[in-house]
């Protein structure tokens, strides 16, 4: 089956939307960093300032020996830097090299070789920054190399100036409130938060429950092809008990015989321009005249007919019942489409009793010879 790590990603990121309480923890503990960063008068942080931050930075606070809850917050405070960026005022709580405050990187990994000889890792911006310039100490002279690269450094501070009216305040870019959110750093830490849109395309679809579930195993190459299950240490045979080539997810959807001849028969039926070759490319066969099919809809024909490929495909290489007719999955994906017809909405029932009509029609003046053989084998 699936990784956890799959599977506990958000919907809208391919995942089912588990929560992973681990990364929720860890989440909940940054929310902590960003409340310490964000400084206050309240007496809890009263508290920990002076028990642990004697400078007032949290990352240049001790951590061995110190409580569990401190720890953690040690532990976790990685993921804090993925959101936070600094806007240096007066300079007093951003680091110099390990927050992000100039540019869109920390300058340790701008300049990498630079801050590689630093001779303090804790350095703050207002310890560097004066009306004289910048000033850093490193163990050793620089080299050709680090001379330009502190050139580079250098111009890039030119127009940077503290401002000692005011500190420095901390700003999270994950979430459009510029404010920390768990939902945020969850959503990156599972998925570096990118979206993607056909994932929640087959949760939104109007389909059965089983139906999307098994629509998302096949997006996720999670269906118990013959190559999936070899991987698994499976015995069985590696190749299709039809035609005899390697059984992988896109054989059996588009490339075998069966499903070669199911998507020819809808390309006459329907006027597509073409057959689709894998799911992608399903999801932009253009029609030849009519309008363009919107996604959904191609997705609600793809799940009737992919759904009559696979239930075909199981009682082959399971029960060894082939079909007496090829044609048997295009009447048993017509059928499905029929059944789950009701579950759209009244314009898209239309489309489909429309291009229903078309494949019926179509179906009624099909004469097995004209098939191009060159199509399906
Ligand atoms: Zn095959």
């Amino acid at each position: 089956m699936a990784k956890w790590d799959t599977l506990s990603r958000p919907i809208d990121q391919g995942g089912l939307g588990f929560i992973n309480t681990q990364i929720v923890n860890e989440c909940l503990l940054v929310k902590w960093i960003w409340r310490i960063a964000k400084g206050g008068n309240e007496t809890w942080y009263k508290l920990l300032e002076a028990k642990y931050m004697f400078d007032g930075n949290f990352f240049n606070s001790i951590c061995k020996g110190t409580s569990q809850f401190w720890q953690g917050l040690h532990k976790v405070k990685h993921l804090f830097k993925w959101g936070a960026i600094h806007k240096v005022c007066d300079g007093s709580l951003t680091s110099f090299r390990g927050d992000t405050w100039l540019g869109q990187a920390p300058l340790k990994t701008q300049f990498p070789d630079l801050f590689r000889i630093c001779d303090d890792p804790t350095i703050l911006v207002a310890d560097c920054l004066d009306e004289d310039g910048c000033c850093v100490n490193f163990r050793r002279s620089l080299s050709q190399r680090e001379h330009e690269s502190w050139g580079e450094l250098m111009t890039s501070l030119e127009n940077v100036a503290l401002d000692q009216n005011s500190r420095d305040e901390v700003y999270w870019v994950l979430d459009s409130s510029k404010s920390f959110t768990t939902k945020s750093l969850y959503r990156f830490v599972t998925n570096r938060g990118v979206s993607i849109p056909e994932a929640e395309n087959v949760w939104k679809a109007k389909l059965p429950l089983k139906i999307k579930i098994f629509l998302w195993q096949l997006k996720h190459n999670k269906l118990q092809v013959a190559t999936s299950l070899k991987r698994r240490g499976w015995k069985g045979s590696a190749y299709c008990c039809l035609c005899g080539k390697v059984e992988t997810n896109n054989h059996v959807f588009f490339g075998c015989s069966i499903s070669r001849f199911a998507w020819c028969c809808l390309r006459d039926a329907f006027g597509w321009a073409r057959c689709p070759t894998d799911l992608s490319d399903l999801m932009g066969v253009s029609v030849a005249s009519g309008p363009r099919l919107t996604n959904h809809l191609t997705t609600f024909i793809f799940a009737g007919f992919a759904w009559a490929i696979w239930r075909s495909r199981n009682k082959m290489a399971i029960e060894r019942c082939f079909p007496g007719n090829p044609l048997e999955v295009i009447h048993s994906g017509f059928a499905f489409m029929q059944k789950w017809r009701p579950l759209l909405g009244g314009a898209d029932q239309v489309a489909i009793a429309s291009l229903g009509e078309k494949l019926k029609s179509w179906l009624h003046n099909f004469v097995p010879d004209n098939v191009e053989v060159s199509d399906i084998v």
